[in-house]
């Protein structure tokens, strides 16, 4: 004979295993809401280092420009200086001065070019990828808001679950449910089929002493290797 306290058990047993699954479902929820934030943070962070480049190239340009307009006063002050020279040798070398100053401006200006085109190409990128950046933050906002729903929903189930345990636990007396809770703190499943004559729970073999236990239904058997409640389909 099966030993009365087997059935509620078992159904105990049930809800307990749904609550825990719950619980479980619902304790994961943080982790997930973790990773998804760092995404947005990686997508706002890569925003950020796509305009830093764009800043770079203008603090650069802007550099060229105070450069050439050096290269320019010191060109005008020669040309001045050419122009009361009475000596031929000094007026010459003026002149090599001047057209060296000229080269340079030439040289700066061709490099500030340059920078204008590399800043107009690096504002279309950064435009671009903001927009991108800026797509994958929107579906990265929506599983939040799906995650948050989530933690609600199971937040509900859960409750449920705890007072679908609470009613399992109400037909077993407390000596029954003490030692539901004890093994259950260790191991789960609590109870578990002998199943040709192995514990199912441990998969090891059922004594006879304990088998005899089993099938007379009077007491509650454990096994002696994992501690699981025992019982027999059959019985
Ligand atoms: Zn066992």
């Amino acid at each position: 004979m099966r030993h009365p306290a087997i059935e509620p058990l078992l159904i105990l047993q049930d809800r307990e295993l749904m609550r825990r699954n719950l619980a479980q479902q619902l304790a994961g929820i943080p982790g997930d809401v973790a990773l998804v934030q760092a995404k947005i943070d990686a997508e706002k962070s890569a925003i950020e280092t796509a305009k830093t480049k764009g800043k770079a190239l203008e603090s650069k340009k802007k550099l060229l420009e105070t450069g050439i307009g050096l290269a320019e006063e010191k060109l005008g002050k020669y040309r001045t200086q050419q122009s009361l020279v009475k000596k031929n040798e000094e007026y010459q070398a003026l002149g090599h001065e001047i057209e060296t100053m000229e080269g340079e401006i030439g040289g700066l200006e061709e490099q500030e070019l340059e920078v204008m085109y590399e800043i107009d190409s690096a504002k279309e990128k950064a435009a671009a990828a903001e927009a991108e950046l800026k797509t994958n933050i929107v579906g990265h906002e929506a599983k939040l808001a799906t995650l948050a729903e989530r933690k609600a929903s199971l937040a509900t189930e859960l409750a449920l679950a705890e007072g679908e345990v609470g009613h399992a636990r109400e037909p077993l007396g407390e000596r029954y449910l003490r030692v539901f809770d004890r093994i259950a703190e260790r191991q789960f499943p609590v109870c578990v089929a002998i199943s040709g004559g192995n514990c199912s729970g441990c998969h090891l073999k059922v004594f006879g002493e304990n088998d005899s236990v089993v099938r007379k239904g009077e007491e509650l058997a454990t096994c002696d290797q994992c501690g699981r409640i025992i019982w027999l389909e059959s019985a």
